[in-house]
């Protein structure tokens, strides 16, 4: 890790050693009121849009229009295989193999999806254990399936809470929920980079703590997808999904991602919800024969996807691969390092981080809290052109990307929150 220095000169200095700088100029970066870029620092709510991405959409809208139907097959990227275009490289970044990774849905729903099959709770063992702080729709998701299998939301939710006076969940007090009270859960779903703190968990750990007491371990990876190394298959995960617009970049609403564990792929005991799309490629368009289940994740798709979504996907895992994944994370490790060490510069009493300080428990998000604050000071920094993100009651989340955010956005942030403090 580089030691760091304060002043502008030393933030010049590490873009002009960025090997990766020039990626920014392949984004569309936002203008602010004089026309000059905003310092955007809410790619972990939507990511910028790559300049490719109209060319690859135009492709399928051109396609459409002089192909009609036929472009399920005749098109430059046939359609009817659109999704198999995502899965190496989208495997390849959240660390899965192909045949355990599709792309399809949106994000609670895929949830949804995976609980059908992964949540098959027992009078005795129905539990669901989330995280204290979790992502508002993944609680209403687990609640509404506690309900949905006569349970009480209440009563068979599990709160991983962080203690008293901190912000960070403890594995110790993991344990010791899963001592008293494993035997009675049946689903483990954290949310693996978390949306508030932006702690990273260990997936590996959760993972072997749940399963040693007979618990299916799930985990929403939306603010962890393009961000950290996930390893989902390493870390022996039942399932897993994610959004495709926070960090890799494709567009508001656009699909999501799903990881189902290849010990799973095979499994005709499972119960799920299928539809043409989880049926046998050879023979899906034969209309009339018996189901026949796809092997590995592909096998829980239902629909024929959104193909102009999928573009942007497309688009966006072109520059993902292009930069280099592993490039990427260690860029990224430097852009937050380097931010937390300005912030902590600051030297200001009201000023906490309250994101992990170990870079390998977190991603490039820095959850800054600011004691006394309100979301007036939220507003100044817009006004000062840096776009960040409020979370009630206190804290400023920042996420500087490594794909186009650079060490002078990372500067002149802190510049303009220490004018306004
Ligand atoms: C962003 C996010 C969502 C949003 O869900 P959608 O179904 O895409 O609207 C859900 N969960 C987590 C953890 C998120 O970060």
């Amino acid at each position: 890790m580089t030691n760091f220095k304060l002043g502008l000169d030393f933030a010049k200095q590490l873009d002009k050693n960025d090997s990766l700088a020039s990626f920014r100029h392949q984004f569309h970066i936002p203008k602010d009121q004089h026309g000059n870029d905003v310092i955007y620092l809410c790619g972990n709510s939507l990511g910028l849009q790559p300049k490719i991405t109209k060319d690859y959409i135009n492709q399928e809208l051109e396609d459409w229009a002089n192909l009609g139907v036929e472009g399920h097959t005749e098109g430059k990227n046939p359609w009817l295989h659109y999704h198999e275009f995502l899965t190496e490289t989208m495997a390849n970044i959240v660390g899965a193999k192909s045949s355990e990774v599709v792309v399809m849905n949106s994000l609670t729903a895929n949830l949804h999806f995976m609980m059908v099959s992964f949540y098959q709770p027992t009078p005795k063992r129905y539990k669901i254990l989330i995280e204290a702080d979790a992502f508002p729709s993944d609680k209403y998701a687990v609640e509404s399936q506690l309900r949905h299998h006569g349970f009480d939301d209440k009563e068979g939710l599990i709160l991983w809470k962080a203690r008293e006076g901190e912000e960070l969940a403890n594995y110790d007090d993991l344990e010791a929920i899963l001592k008293e009270q494993g035997d009675e859960i049946a689903l483990i779903m954290i949310g693996g980079v978390n949306y508030y703190t932006g702690q990273f968990f260990d997936l590996k750990r959760i993972t072997e703590l749940g399963h040693k007491h007979g618990c299916v371990v799930g985990f929403d990876c939306a603010h962890g997808a393009g961000n950290v190394a996930l390893n989902l298959h390493d870390s022996g995960a039942d399932f897993a999904v994610w959004c495709s617009y926070k960090y890799l970049n494709s567009g508001p609403g656009s699909l999501s991602g799903a990881f189902v564990h290849n010990r799973h792929a095979n499994r005709k005991d499972l119960n799920r919800f299928t539809g043409w799309w989880s049926h046998n490629k050879q023979t899906r368009f034969k209309m009339r024969d018996e189901f026949d289940q796809l092997p590995g994740a592909e096998g829980w798709q239902l629909s024929n996807p959104p193909i102009l979504s999928m573009a942007a996907i497309r688009a966006s895992l072109d520059v993902f691969k292009d930069a280099g994944f592993e490039n990427l994370l260690h860029k990224s490790k430097q852009l937050t390092g380097y931010f937390e060490f300005l912030i902590n510069k600051l030297n200001h009493s009201d000023i906490k981080i309250i994101t992990p300080s170990n870079p390998s428990e977190r991603g490039c998000q820095l959850s800054i809290q600011v004691k006394n604050a309100n979301r007036s000071l939220h507003d100044k920094l817009t006004e000062a052109g840096v776009i960040s993100d409020w979370r009630e009651p206190d804290v400023i989340r920042c996420a500087p990307v490594p794909l186009y955010n650079s060490f002078e956005d990372v500067y002149n942030m802190v510049e303009r929150l220490k004018d306004i403090l």
